[in-house]
């Protein structure tokens, strides 16, 4: 049996872009964008294609965060079905992040279009698969709230479905077309190369430490430099690192895990997931099921396995492609590895303006590549226009969440024990 190693796949199958010096020295911007994921890459092109003169500053590397470790599922909407949005946000709000979700896959596909970005992008939609009957009535009923709001979905059953996710395990699947799939790394490192060739800066290990007013403006300073900018975009997600933002008082960690298969070939792998949707189950706590352009199958659910041994994740991984899959036999793993998320208590992300001419963001519970990039837009244009009417939500005022580290463990329990009662066929 190969060794299963820990590693990201889409690092590994990732050209990696050539590498930027740290700041050192102090520069002037327009805006500073602090993060280098999607968000502050789509809210940097956005400012630079506007005449800014835009430094983006990463405490690692471009793609380091969520934004290159990733499902690569381009969904539309939250997680939480439209109606409760309206329900929680109000019906004007909430329609509002409803129909700028629901658009919002368009938008990552243009983005990639627009920048000639190659990133394994397929727009063929995704499938959100119901293990059982009460998730297929789940399914009925997002389809439905969905088609309500003119949305090309369509709830598959029968042969239909079978066909479609290539397992009989599944009562019914949502397929909603609006969505597909991406390699997130080289979505992510492809827009870092959008921001250079549009002229911005971009300096990689330059962890921000403070964060100054100056002037009319701000002083964004590094352990070895800093940079004076007019204003500031914190895009800085579920990796925030230091106390000099109040960000990770606003969200609780959790993980998520995925491990992929060498490449497979022959007429049961390509049965799986054949024409080309990603996928995610109504599990309680949910596995993901998707392929690469190489034939891969890439698994994934909550929690961690960067504190796990390969026997764990292995086991975990056997069963449950052998229980949606078995026609595959046995199958190959070749590598596994674990993100962070910033999960609010309700699941829907803040927006934030701490101080005139500093933005913020948190909590998009999973959900970043489609909200990252609208959001990261939505950002600069209130920086240029001043249009709060204009933003997906409204900006909030600080909401910290109670005991983090206390949900972040009790969630990781609770992960760890359902996993284990999957490998041991107690659930399933
Ligand atoms: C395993 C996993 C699977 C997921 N699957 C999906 C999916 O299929 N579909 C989907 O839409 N979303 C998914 N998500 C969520 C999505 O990846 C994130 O929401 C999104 O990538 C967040 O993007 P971001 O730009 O806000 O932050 P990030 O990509 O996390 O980037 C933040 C950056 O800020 C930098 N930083 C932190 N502190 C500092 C500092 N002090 N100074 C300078 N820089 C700093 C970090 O180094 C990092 O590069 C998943 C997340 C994970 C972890």
């Amino acid at each position: 049996m190969s060794e299963l190693r820990q590693q990201c796949l889409w690092e590994h199958i990732t050209a990696r872009p050539a590498q930027t010096a740290a700041l050192a020295s102090a520069v002037k911007a327009d805006v500073c964008v602090i993060g280098g994921g999607i968000t502050g890459l789509c809210a940097a092109i956005h400012l630079l294609e506007q005449g800014q003169r835009v430094v983006l500053l990463d405490a690692s590397e471009i793609g380091t965060g969520g934004s290159g470790r990733n499902v690569g599922l381009v969904n539309a909407g939250t997680w939480i079905a439209p109606d409760e949005v309206e329900q929680t946000l109000g019906s004007a709000v909430g329609s509002r992040l409803n129909k700028v979700l629901g658009e919002a896959p368009a938008e990552v596909f243009a983005m990639i279009n627009r920048h000639n970005i190659d990133c394994q992008a397929h727009n063929q939609g995704n499938l959100h698969m119901a293990h059982n009957a009460s998730g297929a009535a789940d399914l009925q009923s997002r389809c439905e709230q969905w088609q309500r709001r003119g949305a090309d979905v369509e709830l598959l059953t029968g042969a239909e479905c079978v066909d479609y996710c290539g397992t009989d395990r599944v009562e019914a699947a949502l397929l909603d077309r609006r969505a597909g799939t991406i390699n997130p790394m080289a979505y992510t490192r492809g827009l870092g190369a959008a921001v250079q060739r549009l002229g911005g800066q971009i300096f990689q290990h330059s962890p921000v430490q403070t964060l100054e007013k100056q002037g009319d403006g701000w002083l964004v300073k590094t352990a070895k430099g800093e940079v004076s900018a007019a204003k500031v975009v914190i895009s800085t997600g579920a990796y925030t690192e230091g106390d000099w933002s109040n960000l990770k008082q606003q969200f609780f960690r959790g993980y998520y895990y995925q491990i992929a298969s060498k490449p497979l070939h022959g007429a049961a792998a390509d049965a799986v997931l054949k024409h080309g949707q990603g996928s995610w189950d109504t599990r309680l706590v949910l596995s993901s099921i998707r392929r690469d352009d190489e034939g891969r199958l890439l698994l994934g659910s909550m929690g961690r396995v960067d504190n796990k041994p390969s026997w764990f994740v292995r086991s975990w991984a056997d069963r449950i492609q052998g229980h949606y899959f078995p026609k595959l036999g046995k199958i190959e793993w070749e590598m596994h590895w674990t993100g962070c998320i910033d999960f609010t208590p309700d699941h829907l992300m803040r927006l934030f303006e701490p101080a005139p001419g500093v933005v913020s963001v948190t909590g998009y519970n999973g959900r970043g590549n489609t909200t990252g990039t609208v959001v990261g837009r939505a950002l600069a244009e209130f920086l240029l226009k001043g249009d709060a009417e204009q933003l997906p939500l409204p900006f909030c005022q600080s909401q910290p969440v109670s005991a983090p580290g206390l949900r972040t463990g009790l969630y990781e329990t609770g992960f760890s024990l359902y996993h284990a009662g999957q490998c041991l066929r107690v659930v399933l």
